[in-house]
């Protein structure tokens, strides 16, 4: 996971949307109910690139177009997918795999599902991963069974995952809409990821490594958000989701 680059300039207490180029269900490997996820996006997000098609919430009766927010980690990404698990329980999030120990207040099965190393590379070789990557010393992945499901049932559907990610899950399936997190600025970054209080200082200083790269790639994706206001990013966030279907 890694990426990089180019910030929207964030505009007076409103977060800005650029255009560029372009979890729940019962089911297995990890059933997690995501029933309760969810999001919103609204005004301030250019949509002139793709036009909404659709009615905000209706599903499409064939297949729904994929949605991926990445960005750097510490930019809050976590912290939106949680808002929109709340607000906007239509939007399907996909839950992923990781090694990473749980942070205290995570579930298994609504943040992440936890597994050990053998459990990871099993399904990563039994190719039960859309796309996969190591970030930080640990491996995530997005389970492919349940968003290809989701698709093809036209639900709205979401992953929050990382650039490495991100990159992959364009080359399979180059229709989704990519969504890029910016920091407002990289102090703030500094002060979230450091502030967070959630790891040690030798994994902040990889973390910040890695986002320095990160940063670099806003250019690759469809959108940039800057998060200057969880609510606004949310309401950009539905907004995008909903004019995707
Ligand atoms: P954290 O450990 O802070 O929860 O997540 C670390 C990074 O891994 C974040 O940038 C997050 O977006 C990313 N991530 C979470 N799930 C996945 C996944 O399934 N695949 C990939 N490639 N990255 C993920």
């Amino acid at each position: 996971m890694t990426a990089a680059g180019g910030g929207a300039p964030a505009e007076a207490g409103a977060p800005a949307a650029r255009r560029q180029a372009g979890r729940e269900a019962p089911d297995q490997p990890f059933a997690s109910d995501h029933a309760d996820q969810g999001r919103d996006l609204g005004s301030g997000a250019d949509q002139r690139a793709r036009p909404p098609q659709a009615r905000p919430g209706a599903p499409r009766a064939d297949h729904s177009r994929l949605t991926v927010l990445s960005g750097p980690s510490g930019v809050g990404k976590s912290t939106v997918v949680a808002e929109l698990r709340s607000s906007s329980p239509e939007i399907w999030i996909s839950v992923s795999a990781t090694t990473r120990k749980p942070r205290p207040g995570e579930l298994n099965g609504r943040e992440y599902h936890f597994v050990d190393e053998n459990e990871f590379d099993r399904m990563a070789a039994a190719g039960e991963l859309l796309e996969y990557a190591e970030f930080a010393g640990n491996k995530y992945g997005t389970p492919r069974e349940p968003v290809a499901r989701r698709v093809a049932q036209g639900l709205p559907t979401l992953l929050e995952i990382d650039l490495a990610g991100a990159r992959q899950v364009k080359q399979a399936m180059p229709e989704a809409l990519l969504v890029f997190l910016e920091p407002p600025s990289w102090e703030e970054l500094v002060r979230r990821l450091t502030g967070r209080g959630t790891e040690p200082p030798e994994v902040i200083e990889r973390r910040l490594a890695v986002a320095k790269d990160e940063l670099a790639a806003a250019g690759e994706f469809d959108v940039t958000l800057v998060n200057t206001s969880v609510t606004e990013v949310c309401r950009q966030m539905v907004t995008l989701i909903n004019s995707n279907q």
